[in-house]
């Protein structure tokens, strides 16, 4: 069936407990005509329910988590209903123009947009925090946070007990306080501490029955917890929390649990709110300034309801709100949410039971612990199947699919689409161009740069990704890379791009995004867009034709390597394993978030290396994978190779998905080289000797470097980014004149996973 483009975009802000119930529908249930989009500050989304058992040790971390990157994958990527991931930082909404804009990426459309963006801990009436205080959110890092700070503190007082405070005694507070010990005996092992918890109200879990409120306080008391209620924070600094009745607490960390008001983004939201921030809606969960959005969870209060913020209603919006987005894009009147008026209330009190509340009764036992797991457990398997659904047939794509498309100069994109598209886009000038898309013609009009010989590449690939803004980001550096490669400086490309058959608006928006994302690379390095072509096909294909001028100096050909030279690989193998496992949404959010900024690392300051250096020779790896561009180079050199196969960086998660055989569709073909390569068996299973042949997009660059540079160099690399440089062989004669790569050395390290605290945002907690 010919892939086309889904008429309607549903866009979900915000993937918590009520968003996720959308998507998961989606996975089995696809809106007919429509695309759903998921927005995310984070590439895993974590749930609340389990976080106190996860700081017990009662569950590994990952058993909290969603991996976003692999649950949109399975609804089934480049399909016609896909899921497309954005983990970015949303910076307004234009709620007349249906957009949802960003800091640093193009602005996308919606039909239907779902906020639920969840809420921040507030600091109301506090005079000011520094950094003892530690938020629970982000959710995501703060496990990671908490354990590196629990570190620090016992080792700046490793003489005296450490003295841990919690501010908020809510549900989620208590069950920190009573969880926390175990964090920190598996942290820091038998050490002594101190807990204490303080909070305005004068009582524990408030919301709860005195009964419920009782057994929280006795178990508490059984911990050691030292309770400081009816008294409220005010200041926090030096390690000391100043309290509005003039006491003071001593704290050398500060967990900061405060009750829940509106994330910040949310003032910026041209929608009707609140007392506390947060977005008004009618029952129905629809704004009630009545356009088509959806505020839902903690985000969400609905008019004249008194619901307080918790996980359970959110979870059960998720339904009506499943119906009402459906119902709108079909015109119909929307459904209302009734939150349920009795739920079962149970706090995990980490030590292999659990306070219940339900009905006014009130129990802490060993069952309910088991409830608990019982019931969080089986939530969380919803979330956490990632096999890929087969896509139910959609019989609208299948009638558009059969409609005849004219192909010849018939197949081009309409006019009108490519003038908004232009209209839209920021494009630079440049001295060069005389005529350009500022005036389009029928051709671009360029001046040769002065005196200087010009160099021209074309290259374009079918989109691996689900974001075009992305796809047209890693395409523009993919096809520039080639010219850096040579040592030449881009000033103007040329764009082709085949997109899917779809509606107008849905065409302008998709070139629009693939088109800002490939002008964002240009802008970086001094280039301009001149024009392009662009037809309809069955699938989103994207690649630049790129004009450059070389520098002064003679190009840096293939031809340059020099026996005694060490080889610098500038990025980690595995970009085609990894895409590989993305189709089969097998490749980790953490995977994921180490994939992302390698492709999307420009080689031109690497290249530019050889401007202080003696480097003459110099390729960029991209589709022939490492050994075939290697080979490429000692073919024109005249040389050899000795590859130190442990000391080649791997991306996270590459050797892991070699050695369950997946593997690029290219692969097989790269093997081809194998007749040029002395290798052991053992060698030869080893998943480094695999990624030789690994196709890479925006691969890195293959330095020659001497020997005497090589410290220099990697030192240089470690500046310009945090993506691993290393040395993996040397250049060597050949024995029977014929190039070869001899491979030396066994196994090694992979490159760590990023970690989500590596790109995240600071801590949340609201200025309010
Ligand atoms: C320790 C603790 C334990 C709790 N336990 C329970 C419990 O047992 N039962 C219960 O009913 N409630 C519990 N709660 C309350 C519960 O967590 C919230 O009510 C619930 O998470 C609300 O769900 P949500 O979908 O609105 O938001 P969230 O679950 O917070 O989800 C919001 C999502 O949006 C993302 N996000 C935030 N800002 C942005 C942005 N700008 N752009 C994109 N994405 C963004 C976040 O990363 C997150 O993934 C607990 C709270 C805490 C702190």
């Amino acid at each position: 069936m010919q892939t086309l483009l889904p008429t309607h975009d549903v866009v979900l802000l915000g993937i918590g407990h009520t968003n996720a119930h959308i998507l998961r529908m989606w996975k089995m249930h696809p809106i007919a005509d429509a695309r759903l989009t998921c927005i995310s500050n984070y590439s895993i989304a974590t749930y609340s329910g389990m976080l106190p058992g996860a700081l017990a040790g009662q569950y590994r971390p990952e058993q909290m988590e969603i991996d976003l990157v692999r649950l949109c994958a399975s609804v089934g990527t480049g399909a016609p209903a896909a899921a497309r991931l954005i983990v970015d930082t949303v910076t307004g909404l234009d709620v007349d123009r249906q957009e949802v804009m960003f800091g640093n990426r193009a602005s996308i459309r919606f039909d239907v947009l779902s906020i639920g963006i969840g809420s921040v801990p507030t600091r109301a009436g506090v005079e000011s925090l520094d950094d003892t205080v530690l938020a629970i959110k982000p959710m995501q890092t703060f496990l990671q946070r908490l354990e590196e700070r629990l570190r620090l503190v016992h080792q700046r007082h490793p003489e005296r007990p450490l003295r841990i405070a919690i501010v908020g005694a809510g549900a989620g507070g208590v069950e920190i306080a009573l969880c926390l010990p175990n964090r920190i005996r598996k942290t820091l092992g038998e050490i002594a501490f101190e807990l204490s918890i303080v909070n305005g109200r004068d009582e524990v879990t408030s919301g709860a029955t005195a009964k419920t409120s009782l057994k929280a306080r006795r178990a508490l008391a059984a911990r050691g917890v030292r309770l400081v209620l009816g008294r409220r924070a005010v200041r926090i600094a030096d390690g000391i929390i100043s309290l509005d009745d003039g006491q003071q607490v001593d704290a050398d960390l500060v967990l900061w649990a405060t009750s829940a008001v509106a994330p910040a983004l949310l003032e910026r939201f041209d929608l009707p709110k609140d007392g506390q921030g947060f977005l008004l809606t009618h029952a129905t969960l629809r704004s009630t300034r009545d356009v088509p959005v959806f505020a839902v969870g903690d985000t969400g209060t609905i008019e004249n309801s008194l619901t307080p913020k918790a996980g359970v209603y959110a979870v059960r919006q998720g339904m009506v709100l499943w119906e009402n987005i459906q119902r709108t894009l079909r015109g119909q009147p929307l459904e209302e949410y009734r939150p349920q008026r009795n739920f079962l209330k149970l706090f995990n009190t980490g030590d292999g039971r659990a306070i219940g509340e339900y009905k006014g009764l009130s129990f802490h036992t060993r069952w309910a612990w088991r409830l608990k797991n019982a019931i969080d457990t089986k939530f969380m398997a919803k979330y956490q199947n990632y096999a890929i659904m087969p896509m139910a047939a959609n019989p609208a794509w299948e009638d558009a699919a059969v409609q005849m498309r004219c192909a010849g100069c018939g197949g081009k994109v309409g006019g009108s689409v490519l003038s908004k598209v232009l209209a839209r886009l920021d494009i630079p000038s440049n001295e060069n161009v005389l005529l350009g898309l500022e005036a389009p013609d029928d051709a671009a009009i360029i001046r040769a740069p002065e005196g200087r010989p010009m160099t021209v590449t074309v290259d374009f690939f079918a989109a691996p990704l689900d974001d075009p803004y992305v796809v047209g980001r890693i395409a523009a550096l993919n096809s520039a890379s080639d010219v850096f490669a040579l040592g030449a400086q881009p000033f103007a490309a040329l764009a082709s791009a085949t997109i899917p058959v779809g509606k107008p608006r849905q065409q302008e928006q998709l070139l629009y995004e693939v088109l800002a994302g490939g002008l964002h690379e240009f802008r970086q390095m001094g280039a301009t867009l001149v024009g392009g072509h662009t037809i309809e096909g069955p699938q989103l294909t994207v690649g630049f034709t790129m004009l450059a001028s070389q520098g002064p100096g003679a190009p840096l050909t293939k031809a340059g390597l020099r026996v005694g030279d060490r080889l610098i690989l500038t990025k980690p193998l595995g970009t085609g394993v990894l895409l590989a496992a993305h189709m089969q949404a097998r490749c980790e959010a953490r995977w994921m978030d180490t994939l992302l900024p390698t492709m999307l690392l420009s080689n031109q300051p690497a290249a530019q290396l050889v401007n202080g250096f003696d480097i003459l020779g110099l390729t960029d790896v991209t589709g022939f994978g490492l050994a075939g561009h290697l080979l490429e180079m000692l073919r024109a050199s005249n040389a050899s190779a000795e590859l130190l196969l442990d000391q080649i960086p791997l991306l996270a998660g590459v050797g892991e998905l070699v050695s369950e055989g997946i593997e690029s569709t290219l692969g097989p073909a790269n093997r081809a080289v194998e007749a040029n390569i002395r290798v052991t068996e053992r060698q030869r299973r080893d998943s480094r000797y695999a990624s030789l042949f690994d196709p890479q997009t925006s691969g890195g660059l293959l330095l020659g470097v001497r020997e005497s540079q090589v410290d220099a160099v990697l030192s240089r690399l470690a500046e310009l980014s945090d993506v691993p440089a290393a040395v993996i062989g040397d250049v060597v004669e050949s024995v029977d004149r014929e190039p070869s790569i001899k491979i030396a050395r066994g196994e090694g390290p992979e490159v760590r996973s990023q970690k989500p605290e590596a790109r995240s945002q600071k801590s949340e907690i609201s200025d309010d």
